[in-house]
């Protein structure tokens, strides 16, 4: 299958399902940064989740670079790494926390996750 850009993947929808039933509410696609837009944002805490596709964002295990203009689509995701490196320190330096999500990650670890994290920072404000 070839991959294209999407929202509302399968992963985010079921991690967007298990942080609601846990009871967490949150934005979602939301401008965090210009007009560069987080997945799923508590913007209360400040902290940003980004669900990465394995195929755009390069992802160690699965993302490989088609063999079909190769180099067009190497200069191509390489832009899109730059980028998720840019707004990543911009937020950070925001104030912001950032997290990361691969699409291939099982959701309810990525839910775990990102609960922990969301109770820390709600519990120091
Ligand atoms: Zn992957």
């Amino acid at each position: 299958m070839k991959a294209t850009p999407r929202r509302d993947t399968s992963t985010e929808l079921r991690l967007r399902a298990l942080l609601h039933s846990r009871g967490l509410r949150y934005r979602v696609d939301y401008p965090v940064f210009g007009r560069r837009r987080a997945d799923i944002v508590f913007t209360r805490v400040k902290l940003a989740v980004f669900v990465d596709g394995c195929f755009w964002h390069c992802c160690p295990d699965h993302g490989e670079v088609p063999a079909h203009n190769a180099e067009w689509w190497r200069a191509k995701l390489e832009r899109t790494r730059a980028r998720d490196v840019e707004t990543t320190e911009a937020l950070l330096s925001d104030g912001w926390t950032v997290m990361r999500v691969w699409e291939h990650e099982p959701p309810v670890a990525a839910a775990t996750r990102v609960a922990i994290e969301a109770a820390r920072l709600l519990s120091t404000r």
